[in-house]
């Protein structure tokens, strides 16, 4: 264990998710198939019941062991007596005029998280949470002004593609229609690298062939640089990578990331040029936000093409989503072409992309619950309190 993983262990203990109490009745949501046989082998159920509750889960997204019917009856009520099929509780929806939903979730805690749904022409992608709040506070980001944090438990992530197949109404799909939630991405609330342990136990779930199988290449993992972490992430889950770059310079990036400063820009590029699930087939995304005088010059873009040289590299530049109180301001549409344009001409396809759900606050950067004016955990993970990542 090298002192940088074992900081990030520390940090993943300070901030764990509250444990499932010993009495009351067990989750079947988020425990492995090996788990499941387990605490029914302890029923004495026979062990060939798992894949029969695995399945009335992950493929029909039954929530009530009534409706298992492949069971006998008192099987059932011998499950309905130890287990529970957890979903997060629905606090709010909202509809965005380009078709994107967001939901604000309460986990059972009473913490809230953001989820958000955003569908195009031929698929659609589910924009989950890891952490309620976030433990990094980057500066032009709304989730980095949370006070309160805590990570998501595997159950609390594995359950939001589930309550998202719920209200898409999309586990009887008939076989060639496309499913509605086709893609995963972990670029809602917090920072997936810090809290890997229950990040892979979910992904792992959620790819299993046999159930959800959403496929390690329709999902992606969005992190501002938890370098340590990387190259197990893609040897382990093998996930499409997106690096939330936004900066060219040390200085710079430090200011709008302080986890910069722990892990600078040569370290992370070096462990993309490691990263293993990525080929020039499976390329690297550089998020690159445009903020206004900050680091969208066209200096900025030419030492941008110069620092991603030799890396399999996508770049997406996102124009910058506003919230009340951002010392922020977007770059404005023609500085924005022009550096769109650089990268073209270098060989990067890096479309300005539109901002999605904006006019519901659900774009990217914007995501923060009501949960900060909660009492609970007040003095844990204040903006100031957290160090620069751990
Ligand atoms: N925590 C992860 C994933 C979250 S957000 C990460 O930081 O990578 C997905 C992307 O939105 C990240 O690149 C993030 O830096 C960016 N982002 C954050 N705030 C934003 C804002 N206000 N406008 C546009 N993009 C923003
Ligand atoms: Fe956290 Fe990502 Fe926001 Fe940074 S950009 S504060 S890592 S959610």
């Amino acid at each position: 264990m090298t002192m940088d993983t074992h900081n990030i262990e520390g940090h993943a203990a300070r901030f764990a998710p509250p444990q499932a109490p010993q009495d009351g009745p067990l989750n079947l949501v988020g425990l492995t198939l090996e788990e499941i046989q387990k605490a029914i082998k302890a029923l004495d159920l026979e062990s060939f019941r798992a894949k029969q509750i695995w399945t009335a889960l992950y493929c029909h997204g039954l929530r009530d062991f009534e409706q298992m019917t492949t069971l006998a009856r008192p099987v059932r009520q011998k499950l309905a007596d130890h287990f529970f099929i957890g979903r997060p509780e629905i606090k709010a929806m909202q509809k965005s005029v380009d078709g994107s939903c967001k939901w604000l979730l309460a986990m059972e805690d009473g913490h809230e998280i953001e989820m958000v749904y955003i569908p195009e022409e031929d698929r659609g992608a589910l924009c989950v949470s890891c952490q309620v709040g976030c433990t990094n506070s980057c500066t032009f980001c709304h989730t980095g002004t949370m006070r309160l944090v805590r990570n998501l438990s595997a159950a609390e992530i594995v359950m939001q593609v589930m309550i998202a197949r719920d209200e898409l109404k999309d586990w009887k799909v008939p076989a060639l229609e496309k499913r509605k939630l086709s893609n995963l991405v972990l670029m809602g609330m917090g920072e997936p690298l810090f809290n890997y342990d229950n990040v892979a136990k979910a992904l792992k779930i959620i790819m299993n062939d046999s159930g959800l199988a959403l496929g390690r290449r329709k999902i992606t993992l969005s992190t501002s640089g938890v370098v340590p972490m990387m190259e197990r992430c893609g040897r382990e889950l093998g996930v499409n990578l997106a690096i939330s770059l936004h900066a060219v310079s040390d200085e710079v990036r430090s200011r709008l990331v302080p986890l910069n400063k722990k892990y600078p820009i040569k370290d992370l590029l070096q462990a993309c040029r490691n990263y293993p699930a990525a080929s020039n087939a499976r390329r690297i995304t550089f998020e690159y936000v445009m903020l206004k005088g900050i680091n969208d010059s066209m200096e900025d873009a030419r030492a941008l093409v110069k620092l991603l040289r030799g890396i399999p590299a996508k770049i997406n530049l996102l124009p910058y989503n506003n919230w009340p109180g951002s010392p922020y301001e977007g770059s404005d549409e023609k500085t924005m072409q022009t550096f769109g344009d650089y990268l073209n001409a270098q060989g990067y396809a890096s479309p300005v992309r539109s901002p999605r759900g904006r006019d519901i606050m659900a774009a990217c950067g914007q995501l923060k619950s009501a949960s900060v004016r909660s009492p609970l955990l007040s003095s844990s993970g204040n903006r100031e309190a957290v160090e620069p990542g751990i």
